[in-house]
């Protein structure tokens, strides 16, 4: 553990044979819970994703017993049944169990499939929330989810399933009514998504960004538009881990580029939806 202290107050205690699901956030440390931080100074195991960000584990425990899985190969899911598997091991062994996941652990993460895994195995949990790529990894692009002129609803979805395989959505239903929707695992699926949502009657001009590494220094973002935007990202060389918004708050970044400023930036606009 660093010399980090969590300040004074009645922290949870993680049990032996507990496995606690925590979100670690998007990248950036700062953005880890002090829940978060509570577990990782106390957990004798640590199970983490490619995701999580190595600095976060720096905070942990020296001597914790740390299982890298975003790094193995093999399928999706014996792979997740593997990951099910080790943490039922390690918490029937008395262990105290982290198992740390980029994000939220409940949106598009599995979370909800380990717990399931360890409730059918009788091994008790706690859930700490993280803050999820699409809400915050958008914030450090400047680019709110929602916005008073634009949209009283969101919609999250997901490109392809972890198998790689593209999820029946009902596209013509969430073009009509969501006017910001936000992709996770949007880039390999890009080109049919935008056709399927100009199909449904969306603008190939509307306003697309898609966010590469969203909360690290290695974070990447480009403004495109729907009609170009599968080409856009190829053209531009994203690769994953990239969050995709499509909609009007995109045009807010140019105001709301908060990063632009803190590296000595102007504003591209200070007012991107009033008078040109
Ligand atoms: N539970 C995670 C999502 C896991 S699915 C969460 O709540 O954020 C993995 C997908 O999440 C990635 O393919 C990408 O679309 C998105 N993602 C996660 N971290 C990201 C980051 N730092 N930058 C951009 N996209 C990210």
């Amino acid at each position: 553990m660093s010399d980090f202290a969590l300040p004074p107050g009645d922290w949870p205690e993680m049990m032996p044979g507990w496995v606690w699901l925590v979100g670690a956030g998007p990248g950036d440390p700062g953005l880890l819970s002090l829940h978060a931080l509570n577990a990782l100074s106390q957990a004798e195991v640590i199970v983490h994703d490619a995701l999580v960000a190595p600095a976060i584990l720096d905070w942990a425990n020296a001597q914790a017993e740390c299982h890298d899985m975003g790094k193995r190969g093999g399928r999706a899911s014996p792979k997740q049944r593997e990951i099910s598997a080790l943490l039922i091991d390690r918490a029937r062994a008395g262990k105290k169990v982290l198992r740390l996941k980029g994000g939220d652990p409940f949106v598009f993460g599995r979370g909800g499939e380990e717990g399931l895994d360890c409730a059918r195995a009788g091994v008790p949990i706690r859930v700490v929330p993280g803050i999820t790529a699409g809400i915050g990894g958008l914030a450090y692009a400047g680019i709110p989810v929602t916005h008073g002129q634009v949209n009283s609803a969101v919609t999250f979805v997901t490109g392809h399933d972890a198998g790689g395989v593209t999820p029946p959505l009902d596209w013509p239903a969430i073009a009509r009514a969501s006017p910001v929707i936000v992709i996770y695992m949007g880039l390999r699926n890009l080109g049919e998504i935008a056709a399927s949502l100009i199909a449904a009657g969306r603008r190939t001009d509307e306003p697309v960004a898609l966010v590469q590494d969203a909360a690290t220094p290695r974070q990447k973002v480009l403004e495109t538009t729907l009609g170009a935007a599968a080409e856009a990202a190829r053209a531009a060389g994203l690769g994953a881990p990239a969050i995709v918004c499509v909609g009007r708050t995109v045009l807010l970044r140019q105001a709301l580029d908060w990063q632009a400023l803190a590296a000595g930036k102007p504003l591209r606009n200070r007012d991107p939806f009033g008078p040109a």
